[in-house]
């Protein structure tokens, strides 16, 4: 493996888990207001939503898929390999 910014073999490749990018705006988007949500209506009802919280939340899923990121070590430069 080479850095296809400075031809660098000097290299490391790292598995990083992400979100499936078909879900990850909307699941993305969504568990950030939905966190933000619970959080607030945690403090207001003190932690009676979280346990409705948790049983609606179960109900979803999110894919996680491991990719592979490449980082040089001599320029800094990363990028990922499908
Ligand atoms: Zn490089």
């Amino acid at each position: 493996m080479t850095c296809p910014n400075c031809g660098s073999e000097n290299v490391t490749i790292e598995m990083m888990q992400t979100a499936s990018k078909s879900k990850h705006k909307g699941v993305g988007l969504g568990g950030h207001l939905n966190n933000a949500a619970r959080g607030l209506t945690a403090v207001g009802t003190l932690g009676v939503s979280n346990l409705v919280w948790k049983k609606s939340k179960g109900g979803s899923k999110t894919k996680f898929t491991n990719e592979k990121v490449c980082l040089c070590q001599n320029c800094g430069n990363s990028w990922m390999i499908k």
